[in-house]
């Protein structure tokens, strides 16, 4: 992992103050210099922080008319989805903080996402995982996968053969063996009687 320098530490501090702060405040419109006299903060580095934390997605500034001159204010506040993230212990900073992805905080993930070095981290999981195996639901298919595990006892593992006996696709036999996989797994809590194996 890339040491992070004194400077890259001060910046991810003051992101993570203005985060936190505009986080506390969700109703909250903010300019730069109401956030930086709230965290004690320079003016001028909030109002630089400001679009790099925006970039992350963190918070939103909306541009509104400005009664003191002609170029638009700034107003400031949290970013809505920031809500819904989970609370992750960050692979590069080792803090506390809301999911940004990859095991990073929202910060880090947005810091190594800028600089391009996102893919030291891996991706976390199958994010197929939760999605449910096909299961036969009519008789019919109920059926075939009781012939299917026939034909397996039976010392058949080609699953072209197996697909030319049962009158099925390839494809489907993959879909038989997840689903005889599935109800061997789940059986002995069923106790259905049927097929019960010791
Ligand atoms: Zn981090």
């Amino acid at each position: 992992m890339a040491p992070t320098g004194k400077h890259q530490a001060a910046r991810d501090e003051l992101d993570r103050l203005i985060v936190a702060h505009l986080d506390a405040h969700p109703r909250a419109q903010l300019t730069a210099g109401d956030i930086a006299r709230a965290i004690r903060r320079d003016k001028g580095s909030v109002a630089k922080a400001l679009p790099r934390v925006q970039l992350a997605g963190l918070v939103v500034g909306t541009p509104t008319k400005n009664p003191y001159g002609s170029r638009p204010m700034m107003l400031w506040q949290a970013a809505p989805k920031q809500r819904d993230r989970s609370i992750v212990t960050c692979k590069s900073c080792q803090q506390r903080g809301p999911h940004g992805g990859r095991g990073l905080c929202t910060i880090c993930h947005g810091r190594h996402k800028r600089k391009g070095t996102l893919t030291q981290f891996p991706l976390l999981g199958n994010p197929h995982k939760d999605k449910k195996p096909w299961q036969p639901k009519q008789a019919r298919s109920r059926a075939l996968v009781r012939d299917y595990e026939f034909l397996i006892d039976q010392g058949e593992r080609n699953e072209e053969a197996l697909a030319r006996e049962l009158g099925c696709s390839v494809r489907h036999v993959q879909r038989l063996a997840g689903a005889s996989r599935t109800r061997q797994k789940e059986q002995p809590a069923l106790q259905t009687g049927e097929g019960a194996t010791p």
